[in-house]
């Protein structure tokens, strides 16, 4: 066991302060990593808000971990000391039912174990990445290649493989018209990520001051998405449409620019639901999907995807001492494109 330093938020809507812990007894398949960059992903102010409910308190946030291994336990056979590796929004799962047998452990039928504002199995609360060390079995660490700048791939753990996996699942490749709605950290990860695959990227943001960002990221196009013109300009234009906004979004006027069969596919969790009527679902034959992060292969296969492609996070550094600003920020829709947290502030 070892002593942690770390920033919790110690109840609902409070700001995040100092918090130590101890690690649990390193276990035969553990490994040990000591965290050095953390980034900031909108879930972590949603959960430290307690606005999906059920948050547990104290909360060290964080599932977009990258570091370097310490220790290994004594059956270790993926890592060992000093590899570069991440860990994204899961550290178990039941590794017994059919989702987990066809590595789909985000959709682990007794449910995955969180990284943080989670229980263990034995009912420990998990800690996450705003902190200086975690111990992960091995079977949820991700191994990232010596290409990848550490500190820009951080976001990868969660912002890359929650809008990787819908690409690949919707199988999106040359010839895909693909929108992205919402410019921010999942949004500007899914811009690459498709452009890459070759698809044509369309974003749709109510931000117009981001236009020369979508366009630097890799869009061919761009909508302003509180503009009304956009909705008829692009009447059943899109095979497949990425909805990471935050907040409720109107979903019935989104769905009239997705194309005969095509599909939205809603990433973001706002506080509040947004109704859906079935005409908009009826007449095109649409369909209304969501998808959760990705499982531990395809996280991987997500990760070395980049390592090829040259693919990172655009990111801000910050110390964890400016946490509570940066959520603000993150709230105003200030940051281009993910906060990621340089573990060294922490001491
Ligand atoms: P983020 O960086 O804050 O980006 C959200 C974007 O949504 C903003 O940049 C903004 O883009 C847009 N937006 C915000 N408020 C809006 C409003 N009132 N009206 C219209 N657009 C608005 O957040 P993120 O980290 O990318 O996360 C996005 C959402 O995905 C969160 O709800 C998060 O919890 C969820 N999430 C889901 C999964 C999953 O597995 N499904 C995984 C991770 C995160 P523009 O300025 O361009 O409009
Ligand atoms: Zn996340």
């Amino acid at each position: 066991m070892s002593s942690v330093h770390a920033f919790a938020a110690y109840k609902a809507k409070e700001e995040l302060r100092p918090f130590s812990f101890e690690t649990r007894q390193v276990g035969r398949h553990d490994v040990v990593i000591d965290i050095k960059f953390c980034g900031v992903c909108h879930s972590d102010l949603h959960q430290v808000r307690d606005e999906w409910g059920g948050s547990i308190f104290p909360m060290v946030p964080g599932h977009e971990i990258v570091g370097y291994v310490a220790q290994v336990g004594s059956s270790v056979t993926k890592f060992k000391v000093g590899d570069s590796v991440g860990v994204g929004c899961m550290v178990d799962s039941c590794q017994e039912c059919a989702s987990c047998g066809e590595g789909l452990e985000q959709y682990c039928e007794k449910g995955f174990v969180g990284t943080y504002n989670s229980r263990e199995k034995d009912g420990r609360p998990t800690y996450g990445g705003y902190a200086t060390k975690i111990v992960v079995n091995e079977k949820f660490v991700l191994r990232i290649a010596p290409n990848l700048p550490l500190d820009k791939a951080a976001p990868l753990l969660c912002a890359g493989i929650t809008t990787y996996s819908p690409l690949r699942h919707w199988k999106v490749g040359p010839g895909s018209k693909v929108a992205v709605v919402g410019l921010g950290g999942l949004g500007h990860m899914a811009v690459k990520l498709a452009a890459a695959m070759g698809a044509e990227v369309t974003v749709l943001s109510h931000s117009e001051k981001k236009k020369e960002d979508a366009l630097r990221l890799g869009a061919k196009r761009f909508a302003n998405g509180a503009d009304p013109e956009t909705f008829k300009t692009h009447n059943r234009y899109f095979d497949l449409m990425i909805n990471t906004v935050s907040a409720a979004l109107d979903l019935n006027s989104y769905l009239q620019m997705v194309k005969r069969d095509g599909t939205m596919v809603l990433l973001g969790v706002p506080e509040k639901p947004e109704p859906v009527h079935p005409f908009p679902l009826i007449m095109g034959r649409r369909s209304l999907a969501g998808s959760l992060i990705g499982g531990i292969a395809e996280t991987q296969e997500m990760l070395d995807f980049c390592a090829k492609h040259g693919i990172v996070s655009d990111i801000e550094k910050i110390k964890i001492q400016d946490i509570n600003t940066a959520y603000e920020r993150m709230l105003k829709g200030d940051v281009r494109y993910r906060f990621v947290i340089d573990t060294a502030s922490l001491g």
